[in-house]
């Protein structure tokens, strides 16, 4: 099957099938993402807000933590309710959770979704999912869970709209690192490509996404640039985020987007790690990399999950005890290969 010059897999048409047989105008469906909503998360859901509302469906978004200020420019009037998610969640015929396939990702929210729900899910994720029973569109060869939600409306042949198609358009610039990593598939390059041809705006995006930074975003990265090590023995860098520099600069976790690159910029480093202690106690690590180091399969044995180039795990501990436990299996991982 192939439309705007893209084709589509069959086994991706028919799965888009069955989750839109359960999206039947009048249901009420809530879409959620993971905790600290990426352009991809939050791309997708506007985009499938957009596709659902059109069609007669009473669509919410309810997300575990706020839609990060970067990304308010996507969302319409009235589109998101993530400050009631638990009640909208649960009120809600039909949930649909986006770029996630572990419900441990929902933060709050993962107790608001029962078996009395029917969960579909749209993800790009290598992970095996924990969600209850439901319809799947899940590829993690796709680049974006963006590149999916646009597989399912072509394979329905339900229009995208430019606001749309937009909001598809972030999420394979985010996730691909505006078109740099390994995820940066010819076929990904097509999505992006036909979603210009919708209309999108490049060049208004690139000022939304990436040149409206708050000072105390840059502030915040060279704070946590000087906390930078290296171990060239290792072909290992890492950043730590000192504790109170998110509170101390106004930023967010989505203002830490990013940084990890400086480290996995630096010749020889195959392994780049960021550091960072949250709210709850527990220690954030996002794990990055280069070449054919396997960072899902580093990150799962901390209870983490990701991509095999882009990975994150939450451990228990100080931030001195998980740097020193995830560094050691770091280095140990990469003399092994
Ligand atoms: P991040 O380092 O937060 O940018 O995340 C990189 C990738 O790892 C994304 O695909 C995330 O969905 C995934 N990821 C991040 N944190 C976790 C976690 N605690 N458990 C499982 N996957 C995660
Ligand atoms: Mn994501
Ligand atoms: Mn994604």
């Amino acid at each position: 099957m192939t439309t705007n010059g893209v084709s589509i897999p069959p086994e991706r048409a028919r799965a888009a099938q069955d989750v839109a047989a359960v999206l039947a105008p009048g249901r009420r469906v809530a879409l959620t993402t993971h905790v600290n909503a990426d352009g991809d998360g939050v791309g997708s859901e506007v985009a499938l807000w957009h596709l659902l509302t059109t069609r007669g469906l009473r669509a919410a978004i309810a997300n575990p933590t706020p839609i990060p200020e970067r990304f308010h420019f996507l969302v319409p009037n009235g589109a998101d309710h993530s400050e009631r998610a638990t009640r909208e969640i649960e009120s809600a015929d039909v949930v649909v959770v986006l770029d996630i396939s572990d419900v441990s990702r929902l933060g709050d929210l993962a107790r608001a979704i029962t078996h009395s729900h029917t969960v579909a899910c749209i993800d790009h994720h290598v992970s095996g999912g924990s969600l209850p029973g439901g319809p799947r569109l899940v590829a993690p060869d796709a680049a974006a869970t963006a590149e999916l939600v646009f597989d399912f409306a072509n394979a329905l042949e339900w229009p995208l709209s430019p606001d749309a198609a937009r909001a598809l358009y972030v999420g394979i610039l985010t996730d691909t690192g505006a078109f740099r990593f390994a995820n940066t598939t010819p076929r990904a390059l097509r999505v992006a490509g036909a979603l210009l041809e919708r209309g999108v705006d490049p060049e208004s995006i690139y000022a939304s996404v990436y040149a409206s930074a708050p000072e105390g975003r840059v502030r915040l990265m060279t704070e946590v640039l000087e906390t930078l090590v290296v171990e060239p023995q290792h072909g290992l860098a890492w950043v730590t985020v000192p504790p109170d520099a998110l509170q101390r600069h106004g930023a967010t976790a989505d203002d830490l987007d990013g940084i990890v690159e400086y480290p996995r910029s630096i010749a020889g480093v195959r392994l780049a790690l960021l550091f960072r202690q949250l709210a709850n106690g527990n220690v954030k690590v996002s794990f990055r990399s280069l070449g054919d180091v396997d960072v899902a399969e580093l990150a799962a044995g901390f209870g983490g999950g990701g991509h095999r180039k882009a990975a994150g795990a939450s451990l228990e501990g100080t931030l001195a005890e998980v740097q020193e436990r995830v560094l050691a299996a770091a280095r140990e991982y990469l003399n092994g290969r």
